[in-house]
């Protein structure tokens, strides 16, 4: 999963500025299709009480095929249900492709599953692991997890049929989806043996002392920043102290405006930290191998969702003509 964060400050729920303690997630789908998840920015950080746009609303984050944007704090009170359990629950929007329509309330037109089932997998699996990062940040399950017909039914939101009126057409439902991120769950181990070098963590909200033992973690150092870990082992040797495996914390990055500053310096315990973004997940450009039949058009399409991209391919690639062969590997754009 790639997170990137970037408050809505425009947002009159922004600056609304409710906190929550966060029981639960509700998943929704955005109804719009082909607009992704870095497009939201500039569609909802506007003010309705200044007349910039017309509905009051603000989720928690959005999620696409290739990246999710955080767009409120976490624990910020959402307007995302439609009811009571804005006070409850984080909302994030699952962003729906391209290439079909809706004509009478949520019946989709012209989806063609079989299309679209790649640009599905990829999304479902970006919103199981936030999912995932989500419930080890607050202590939540599988179980906590509900969509927004879900809620209606349970009578804390409004009478949307999101996501159920899409997820059955890939075979999938809400209790699948909740299968899912409890599979990854039970994979993602508690000491967190994944953290490695470059990772950017954060700390789970339960969290009091850096280990066992250590002075305790400062609000500002749980809240208001990501960490960079910088160092893992001393002297070849993992670093144990109060009896926990820890890393080393030596850059910090303001979640509000992603300034990557001199961090705390400071060893941690694995098991209080969460990824946020691994650092697999941060090279620079992900790779394409050119198949046959494939042109820069058809690349772009496929790959960044839109032809006319081909140029940002071509450029990346120093490339001086058109001309691409099978096995050829590209970088494409982020
Ligand atoms: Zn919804």
């Amino acid at each position: 999963m790639k997170l990137f964060t970037k408050y809505m400050t425009r947002n009159d729920c922004y600056t609304a500025g409710r906190k929550i303690t966060p029981k639960g997630i509700m998943v929704h789908s955005t109804a719009v299709p082909g607009v992704m998840a870095a497009e939201w920015f500039s569609r909802w950080n506007k003010s309705y009480k200044a007349g910039e746009i017309n509905r009051q609303v603000c989720v928690h984050a959005f999620v696409d095929d290739k990246e999710v944007w955080q767009y409120l704090p976490w624990d910020h009170r959402g307007w995302h249900a439609g009811g009571a359990a804005n006070n409850t629950h984080i909302g994030f929007e699952i962003c729906e492709p391209a290439g079909f329509s809706y004509k009478s309330g949520s019946v989709m037109v012209g989806y063609d599953a079989a299309k679209q089932e790649d640009y599905f997998r990829k999304a479902w699996q970006n919103a199981v692991e936030l999912c995932v990062m989500l419930c080890k940040k607050y202590g939540l399950n599988e179980n906590d997890i509900i969509c927004h017909s879900e809620g209606y039914k349970l009578g804390i939101a409004s009478n949307h049929a999101d996501v159920m009126h899409w997820f059955p057409k890939h075979g999938e439902n809400m209790d699948t989806f909740r299968k899912a991120v409890k599979k990854a769950l039970e994979n993602s181990t508690d000491n967190n043996t994944d953290i490695g070098i470059g990772d950017m963590v954060e700390f789970k909200v339960s969290v009091k002392n850096y280990y066992p033992g250590s002075v305790e973690v400062p609000t500002w150092v749980k809240n208001d920043y990501y960490h960079r870990v910088t160092q893992t082992l001393y002297k070849g040797k993992p670093v144990i102290k109060g009896g926990k495996e820890c890393v080393l914390l030596g850059k910090k990055v303001k979640k509000s405006g992603g300034l990557e500053v001199a961090g705390i310096n400071t060893w941690v315990a694995k098991e209080n930290l969460v990824i946020v973004n691994s650092i697999t997940d941060n090279k620079s450009n992900r790779t394409y191998t050119v198949q046959k039949g494939d042109t820069l058009w058809r690349i772009a399409e496929k790959e960044l969702g839109r032809g006319t991209r081909y140029p940002e391919i071509k450029k990346l690639n120093s490339l001086t003509t058109d001309t691409i062969y099978p096995g050829q590997v590209l970088k494409l754009p982020k």
